[in-house]
């Protein structure tokens, strides 16, 4: 019905995968091409995000749907960097609501595949799987932009061949770590079976079934957690913290519940304390058709979740990527909720007198990730934080006595300079890098060679 149309908020879609895989091309297509073929002004602009509504959807699909819709559209975060799904998290878990796991199907599962089967499945977000690079199949016939039925249609059996047997090895990939997988047409039960949806990021061909894949799951499965009262007390999670000419220290921002509007008193994460303030300004990007304008944004008074947004407040300087922004409601205690935000952090970050290895992290997101891998290969973690690595963190690693572990692991942080002379003096093995993966296999190299 129409009520519930108003009640249900845009689910919010992320796209993770292995480097080169395609994610940054699959979104560029996914806007590109509703953009082009569609009128521009339906696409939303917003902060890190795009929202394809679902009316574009249905055009772009054509008569792919039938279900009884009520979704409004979809909102893809923009992955900045390849580090940054793994500050995808909310308080609830995962920030995304459904994921796209972007596999190339020419080179199957890789490192960072796995880094982001591990994330899905520790925050259980439901995902569906875009075997990508079709188009590369020794004898493709790209049909630009059509539906997988019409694009296989025109394919020779030999193609079609080979498609399957990837498509099978990917379900056999699937299956080592947990999953049963089928190629979507073939499921009956989307909760049982993760779909693989065949794509080219370049042509464009798959992408109306990924799209109705995914309005499909978000339809049957998310009901529940979409809706929303667009009067409760916004919450979000910080994508980036940036500095912007005129305005000062700025939060990119995914609202993913309730609402912000400006005047409103806030609750933003830091590594330690958070930062109470009011929000003085929030801002959307300037529609691109506005080319004369000098002003890159545009104020709004209020937003409603799920959207992207650049909020403006006083005091923003410490601010923590990945960490929680919240609206301090009526009658709400903002020490009270200074004091949740803080423990969120708590719970990731590890101080303890046990011998182990120090960690530092750019967010709280990416050291969760770390410490669970950490965990999983029995390395014992004697500090875990976020923040640079600072002259503190090498006297702690300084005194750890067993060789092997008297080590730092930065992502993606730097190194403060005063740290660097101790590294040096003290003799501590750094090792550094913003792929999870890559961090630990140069430190378990390392230590195979130590143990020689
Ligand atoms: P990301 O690192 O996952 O964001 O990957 P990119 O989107 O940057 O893609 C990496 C490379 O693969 C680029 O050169 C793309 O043009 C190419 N690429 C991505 N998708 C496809 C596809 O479907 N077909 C072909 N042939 N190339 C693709
Ligand atoms: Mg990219």
């Amino acid at each position: 019905s129409k009520e519930e149309v108003s009640q249900l908020r845009t689910p919010i879609v992320c796209v993770m995968g292995h480097v080169d895989h395609g994610k940054t091309t699959l979104l560029d297509r996914i806007r590109g091409t509703t953009v082009a073929q569609y009128e521009a002004g339906a696409i939303t602009q917003h902060i890190g995000a795009t929202e394809i509504p679902l009316s574009v959807i249905q055009q772009f699909c054509g008569s792919g749907f039938k279900a009884n819709l009520m979704v409004p559209g979809l909102l893809f975060i923009d992955t900045p960097g390849h580090h940054a799904f793994t500050s995808l998290r909310s308080r609830g878990g995962s920030l995304a609501d459904l994921a796209i796991l972007i596999v190339d199907i020419n080179e199957g599962f890789q490192p960072q595949t796995i880094e982001s089967i591990n994330i899905l499945k520790r925050f259980k977000t439901p995902f569906v799987v875009a075997a990508n690079k079709i188009d590369r199949i020794p004898g493709w016939r790209p049909v630009e932009n059509a539906p997988m039925e019409k694009s296989l249609a025109g394919q020779t059996e030999r193609v079609v061949e080979t498609l399957e047997t990837k498509i099978y090895e990917l379900v056999g990939e699937l299956y080592k770590y947990g999953f049963d997988s089928n190629r979507y047409d073939r499921i009956a039960d989307f909760t049982k079976t993760v779909g693989i949806i065949p794509v080219s990021a370049i042509t464009g061909e798959g992408i109306p079934d990924l799209l109705l894949v995914l309005v499909g799951l978000a339809q049957r499965f998310l009901k529940q957690n979409l809706v929303i009262e667009s009067s409760r007390p916004g919450m979000g999670t910080i994508l980036e913290v940036k500095e912007e000419r005129g305005l000062g220290t700025t939060l990119d921002v995914i609202l993913y519940d309730g609402m912000i509007s400006v005047g409103d008193t806030i609750v933003v994460g830091t590594p330690r304390e958070p930062i109470i303030t009011k929000v003085r300004a929030l801002l959307k990007p300037r529609p691109l058709k506005e080319i004369r304008s000098e002003e890159r944004f545009t104020p709004v008074k209020h937003v409603v979740a799920a959207s992207g947004i650049k909020v403006s407040a006083p005091k923003l300087e410490t601010a923590l990527a990945g960490s929680t922004i919240r609206v301090v409601g009526e009658g709400e205690d903002p020490e009270a909720i200074a004091k949740e935000i803080r423990s969120e952090i708590e719970a990731v970050r590890i101080d303890t007198d046990t011998v182990g290895v120090i960690l530092k992290a750019d967010t709280i997101g990416s050291l969760e990730g770390l410490v669970g891998e950490l965990r999983a290969k029995n390395i014992p973690i004697h500090v875990a934080d976020v923040g640079p690595v600072t002259r503190r963190d090498v006297i702690r690693a300084a005194a750890i006595k067993d060789p092997l572990l008297s080590v730092i692991l930065g992502f993606n942080v730097e190194i403060l300079p005063d740290a660097l002379s101790e590294i040096q003096k003290l003799d501590i093995p750094v090792f550094q890098s913003d792929v999870i993966y890559t961090l630990l296999e140069s430190y378990e190299e390392w230590m195979e060679e130590k143990k020689m």
